[in-house]
């Protein structure tokens, strides 16, 4: 995925407080975003936004469908570049052919975990396939820490198989969670896991109380520890949790995403696609892609141009930190 905002803001993330004891949810609603391109696909940003910035390492929480590519045309994101993070690509419905600059060539599909790490500078395309009738998914994006954020590229594939844990179906594609626990390396303690409860089923999973947790509902009505969350809504829950308890309020079965991970320590500045730790890096990244530096590479197969990074602000940077929590 690739933040193709108009005039994306410089962010200054920083890490939430710590020891929070009290079980309040903070309801995290979406905002409407286009990703422009070829094609029109709207997507439902929940992470940045003003009242939060980061949980764990999870930076960025794009949701989107399901859509009858018939009718949006689907995705279709142009070669763009990555420095500094890691990349999460979860579907639940369509399938999208990635192409990266290290070469990989890869089809995402539903309930397999597709993780591009970007390291010192990576470049890709995401194209929904013509086989794709319905897309549905998330696209996910991990800030790395600074002994880790100029590491070399990487890409993995995984395919969770599904636990029970009461009324509830888990895939965790990272980090542990109802005692299994992905393959995949994270750079922070990390976790994520597609979660599909039962009509009206109540689930009450063990969670690390070092990490803090949001909760990003598909669909259904979902009680995240005693705070109601409807579709497209993120529930943030902060450390000092040894349980989460969740309902599913609907007659039907309901999806969500679980994020999850120790809050993030370092302050970061996240601009389009680059994630730095100055404005100089920020601008460093840009000119890269720019002069098509080998910094962030080539993509090969994609048909079509690559997308030019947006003008840099005029303005200084205005830095942003997850607010107190009372
Ligand atoms: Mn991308």
């Amino acid at each position: 995925m690739s933040n193709v905002e108009k005039d994306p803001t410089e962010l200054r993330c920083a890490a939430s407080d710590h020891g929070e004891q009290v079980a309040q949810v903070d309801v995290l609603s979406a905002r409407d975003v286009p990703l422009g391109g070829p094609r029109a696909m709207t997507v439902r940003r929940t992470l940045p936004q003003r009242a939060r910035t980061l949980i764990g390492a999870w930076c960025f929480v794009d949701h989107y469908g399901p859509d009858d590519v018939a009718g949006t045309g689907g995705m279709d994101v142009a070669p763009h570049p990555h420095t500094g993070l890691q990349t999460v690509s979860w579907l639940f419905s369509g399938e999208i052919e990635h192409r990266d600059s290290m070469g990989s060539h890869a089809l995402v599909r539903p309930g397999e975990l597709n993780l591009m790490t970007s390291g010192y500078g990576i470049s890709h395309s995401e194209v929904s396939t013509t086989r794709t009738t319905i897309l549905h998914g998330v696209q996910l994006w991990v800030a790395l820490p600074e002994e880790h954020r100029h590491t070399g590229r990487d890409f993995r594939h995984y395919v969770p198989r599904p636990i029970r844990v009461g009324g509830a179906e888990v895939s965790v594609f990272l980090g542990s969670l109802a005692g299994d626990t992905s393959p995949v390396r994270t750079f922070t303690p990390l976790l994520g896991a597609e979660l599909v409860l039962e009509p009206r089923s109540t689930t009450t999973l063990e969670t690390d109380p070092g990490f803090e947790h949001g909760l990003l509902v598909d669909h259904g009505d979902v009680r995240m520890a005693g705070t109601l969350l409807h579709p497209a809504e993120l529930g943030y829950l902060g450390t000092g949790n040894t349980t989460l308890t969740l309902t599913n309020e609907t007659d039907t079965a309901a999806r969500a995403v679980l994020l999850g991970g120790t809050p993030f320590e370092e302050q970061i500045v996240m601009w389009w696609n680059f994630i730095g730790r100055s404005h100089e890096d920020i601008v460093e990244a840009r000119e890269a892609w720019q002069n098509a530096s080998d910094r962030l590479g080539r993509v090969d197969g994609y048909d079509g141009d690559r997308l030019p990074a947006p003008a840099l602000p005029n303005a200084t940077i205005t830095p942003r930190k997850n607010p107190t929590r009372h």
